[in-house]
């Protein structure tokens, strides 16, 4: 099994204060094969002549030479396990490094702010170790096309089969009354020996293997019954579900979700499916026919990280939609950034005049709920309220008189 002790870390650092705090601190969350480069072009050199391959690089956005943002674009073509960049510059440079980096289609786990912090730091290494180590064998087969290892197949059905993917809710909450208007379930693999490990260590693979559909059915599957045991106990709320694109390319797939449902016996209204404006990019005709299909039946429909992916005004226009979700990078930066609060306000305002909900993501400061309440925005999810939440804890939560006192 490979273990960071044995992971080769590249560090690419001008100022040597820098490189030596940085090492300080790799080595501390476990690092011990460390390289350093000062410069850009000497980075690739290394990463190019390295035997084994390089599984971490950690990059200074602003080194000398070729700057980090050129690094990154050349390192990504060089199949670096995990890419952590780090920058003195603020919110706003650092989130669209962040963007560029996913553009390049790099192996980005982070972009850490400086001074550095530890905690962060660590975080973020704990993401390249999970992956590698528990997907080592999976991934470098899967993310070919068309050479899907078929072991790891069977290994995602068989927790599948084992009912080993579970809904965690997160509140949707009502941004004036603070009542709790909704939940969002959550994907998490319950995993027998890495424990409970969030989307991004498994939806991206459950896409590329078909298995995206199956492990959908069984989230609403539980989602159901969960709906059915709280109606028992006098909560109603609606449940939303989140729906890769991929699905909605398939043509059967509404009539798959609902009869899913179905079986249930729970009104199909008590559904919202989340569809990323990603959906958009392909097949817009049968992912239309299936969006129409579920929203005839009665459930709802939002568009989830609004703002960040392709949909035009004229999708808005021919899609049956109910609900904006705002993106958290916009949530995230309303206090503080005019351009995100204007995007953030007009957005509200056209949602309005459609007349679609609108729910902000990631809210998790009370100055972020009062602004948004202020334009207008209708819910709200986010720390500030509540994580995702097992569903046992999720019923005492929206028990709890206190539990939205934020
Ligand atoms: P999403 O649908 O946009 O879900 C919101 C994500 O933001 C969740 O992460 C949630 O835990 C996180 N979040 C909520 N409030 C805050 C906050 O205040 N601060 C921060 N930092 N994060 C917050 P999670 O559960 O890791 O899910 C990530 C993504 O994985 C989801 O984004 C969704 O796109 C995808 N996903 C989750 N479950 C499923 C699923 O069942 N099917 C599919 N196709 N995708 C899923
Ligand atoms: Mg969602
Ligand atoms: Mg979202």
């Amino acid at each position: 099994m490979q273990t960071l002790a044995h992971t080769r870390v590249l560090l690419v650092e001008e100022r040597h204060d820098y490189q030596e705090k940085l090492r300080r601190m790799l080595e501390k969350v476990g690092c011990s094969l460390i390289d350093t480069a000062s410069e850009g072009q000497e980075g690739l050199d290394l990463l190019q002549a390295s035997v084994e391959g390089v599984a971490l690089v950690v990059c200074n956005l602003d080194i000398a030479g070729m700057d980090g943002l050129e690094f990154v674009r050349h390192a990504s073509r060089l199949g670096v396990g995990g890419l952590i960049l780090y920058s003195k510059h603020d919110d706003a440079v650092r989130s669209s490094a962040e963007w560029m980096a996913r553009a390049y289609e790099a192996p980005l786990l982070g972009v850490l702010s400086v001074p550095f912090d530890l905690g962060a730091l660590a975080a973020l290494v704990r993401r390249l170790h999970v992956e590698r180590i528990v997907f080592s064998d999976v991934l470098g087969d899967l993310e070919r096309p068309g050479n899907a290892n078929s072991e790891a197949i069977d290994e995602l059905r068989a927790a599948i089969d084992q009912r080993q993917f579970v809904p965690h809710y997160q509140p949707k909450v009502c941004l004036r009354t603070g009542d709790i208007l909704g939940v969002e379930a959550l994907a998490r693999w319950e995993h027998p020996e890495l424990g409970l490990l969030a989307p991004v260590h498994f939806i991206g693979l459950m896409e590329s293997t078909g298995l995206i559909g199956p492990m959908t059915h069984l989230l609403l599957e539980q989602a159901a019954d969960d709906a059915v045991g709280w109606a028992k106990d006098g909560l109603q709320f609606p449940i939303a579900i989140n729906v890769s694109p991929l699905t909605l390319e398939r043509p059967a797939s509404a009539k798959d979700l609902l009869a899913t449902i179905g079986r249930s016996g729970v009104r199909p209204s008590r559904f919202t499916f989340e569809i990323t404006e990603k959906a958009f990019a392909k097949d817009a005709t049968t992912v239309l026919e299936n969006v129409l299909r579920l929203r005839m039946k009665g459930c709802g429909i939002a568009v989830d990280d609004f703002g960040t992916g392709y949909s035009s005004l004229q999708q808005l226009d021919r899609t049956p939609i109910t609900e904006l979700k705002l993106d958290r990078s916009f949530v995230r930066r309303v206090t503080s950034n005019g351009k995100a609060a204007s995007i953030v306000a007009s957005t509200i305002d056209l949602a309005r005049k459609l007349e679609l909900k609108t729910v902000a993501e990631g809210i998790d400061t009370r100055e972020q709920r009062e602004h948004l309440a202020a334009l207008g925005c209708d819910m709200g999810q986010g720390y500030l309220f509540a994580k995702p939440l097992r569903r046992d804890e999720l019923e005492r939560w929206a028990r709890s008189p206190t539990a939205v006192a934020a």
